[in-house]
């Protein structure tokens, strides 16, 4: 089940089209994606059971254009982010691979959805590709093997990053430099997890203007998604609406030879197999 935020209320994504979700099950169901979240297993028995009429009949694919789309979770109370998580990424930037987790976060005001533009506020921001989990559940030490049952489901993640603040003193400035407006889009929609058994298992791809960047699986991180949930519960309680980005592949700008940033207008295309895709386009500052 695809479910997406357009214009502040909670819709389906059907192959047949858009379903409002309040509106199709007479108030049965809230108009708020974050208020689903906890009962998305009512939701899926509801969308297989009742006869819907869709509001729009359109395909997933034209539908993840739409410009009202907005951040799949709105506010998201925490948002926490891996750095250094695919092996050939950290190879590209001359660093070794952390042997636990390395968390940082991209503040909440940086999410933004789909289809949002963002500025450039230097000329080094650059691209990352990102699976993002998002929490449907309250957990404090939730175990590897228990992990799936406090992920709602999955959606694109870009993690934009200013190389220029993040790389400009020692030691690195991770959480600022990705926290510009903007700067976190998630979408087009949150597929539950019913829908992707084997997170890493995902094909994921970034085009800048129409050039493979960025072409990898989810199968090259170095901690898997129930091993970095695990581990981040371990310090912090996780909770329904928090979202997490699990790393990027390689092929970011700062790894191509010479290094390749984002210009005004140039248009980042991030993909996850089964998940669908981002357009996000950059301007310039101001
Ligand atoms: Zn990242």
């Amino acid at each position: 089940m695809r479910l997406a935020n357009l214009n502040g209320r909670a819709v389906l994504v059907t192959d047949e089209g858009v379903v409002d979700v309040a509106t199709a099950s007479n108030g049965a169901f809230s108009s708020d994606v974050d208020k689903l979240l906890g009962h998305l297993d009512q939701l899926v028995k509801w969308l297989s059971s009742a006869r819907i009429k869709v509001s729009e009949a359109i395909s997933p694919d034209e539908f993840a254009r739409n410009p009202l789309l907005g951040p799949v979770i709105k506010q998201p109370g925490q948002v926490f982010a891996i750095g250094l998580n695919y092996r050939t990424h950290a190879a590209e930037m001359g660093l070794a691979l952390p042997g636990k987790p390395m968390v940082f976060t991209k503040f909440p005001s940086s999410v933004t959805g789909a289809n949002a533009s963002f500025s450039l506020p230097s000329e080094r921001t650059d691209w990352e590709a990102e699976l993002v989990v998002v929490f449907g559940k309250r957990g404090r030490d939730v175990s590897v093997e228990d992990a799936s049952s406090y992920i709602a489901g999955y959606c694109v993640g870009q993690d934009l990053s200013d190389r220029e603040l993040q790389l400009q003193g020692s030691p690195a400035q991770f959480s600022l430099a990705k926290s510009y407006e903007n700067f976190a889009p998630i979408g087009p929609w949150i597929t539950t997890i019913d829908d992707i058994p084997h997170p890493n298992n995902l094909s994921i791809t970034c085009d800048i203007n129409g050039v493979r960047r960025q072409d990898s699986h989810t199968s090259d991180m170095a901690f898997t998604v129930p091993e970095l949930v695990s581990y981040i519960s371990s310090v912090c309680e996780i909770r329904p609406g928090d979202i997490m980005f699990t790393g990027s592949p390689h092929g970011v700008g700062q790894g191509q030879i010479p290094p390749l940033f984002l210009k005004p207008g140039d248009v980042v295309e991030t993909s996850i197999e089964g998940l669908g895709s981002l357009r996000n386009v950059a301007r310039a500052r101001g």
